[in-house]
């Protein structure tokens, strides 16, 4: 069983990782609370690069529940068929419109309960429009997130939920409206899932993987962040 990181450990994990991107950001593109809601609906199961291919088009006139239900379901489908499950996602995009303007006056609700309402909305999806639409420090937990946080013993868990729970209680106040980025972004691009790039790692030491990699994977990492200056990384 992996050791768990301890607080200090924790509060030194967030520290670097917030020294090389102090303001994270989602990379979906989105206009509005309503464009980001739409956007992270159409992100399951496909990445934010095929997401906001498809969505930039379609963004700059339909920005809206009501301009959703007017342009229908074929015209979406159509607009994102290069995105896996685009049917299914398209039927559950119009549903969604039509509930939020028959119950919620065409605005996206600041609450989990009536998000998890809409069809297409599970958790993870709440959890992310609560967090970058309406500032509320939640996680969502994607498969980055899950690695991440029980590779390295930061907050290990069975299932999402699990992780979910124990990293709101393990990640430092200060840090968890961030957190959620922080960690995608970290095991999007270093500690990837099949061979993760350990050697250039700036939370190396704090990390509790017994397995980490002694030396790059001959592909080139795709390190987004900047190299760990000495001071800022212990060895
Ligand atoms: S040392 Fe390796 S396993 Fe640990 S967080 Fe960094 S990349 Fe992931």
């Amino acid at each position: 069983m992996i050791r768990l990181m301890t607080r200090a450990e924790i509060e030194e994990f967030f520290a670097r990782l917030q020294k090389i991107e102090p303001n994270p950001k989602t990379e979906l593109e989105y206009k509005n609370p309503y464009t980001l809601l739409v956007a992270v609906a159409l992100s399951a199961q496909a990445t934010d690069k095929s997401v906001n291919k498809a969505t930039a088009p379609l963004f700059k006139t339909i920005d809206s529940p009501q301009k959703m239900l007017a342009l229908g379901e074929e015209r979406l489908a159509d607009a994102i068929k290069t995105i896996g499950l685009y049917r299914g996602k398209a039927k559950n995009v119009i549903a969604a419109a039509k509930i939020l303007i028959d119950k919620h006056g065409g605005q996206v609700p600041k609450d989990r309960y009536s998000l998890e309402e809409l069809p297409g909305v599970g958790r993870k999806t709440a959890n992310v429009v609560l967090n970058v639409a309406f500032g509320e420090p939640t996680i969502a937990v994607d498969t980055h997130i899950f690695r991440v946080s029980n590779r390295t013993g930061l907050a290990p868990g069975k299932d999402v939920l699990a992780v979910e729970l124990s990293l709101e209680k393990r990640v430092p106040e200060k840090y968890l409206s961030h957190a959620h980025h922080w960690l995608i972004l970290h095991g999007r691009y270093t500690c990837v899932a099949r061979k993760p790039f350990c050697p250039t790692c700036v939370v190396r030491d704090l990390c509790h993987f017994p397995d980490k990699t002694k030396e790059l994977p001959p592909e080139k990492p795709r390190l987004k962040t900047p190299k760990p200056k000495a001071s800022s990384s212990k060895p």
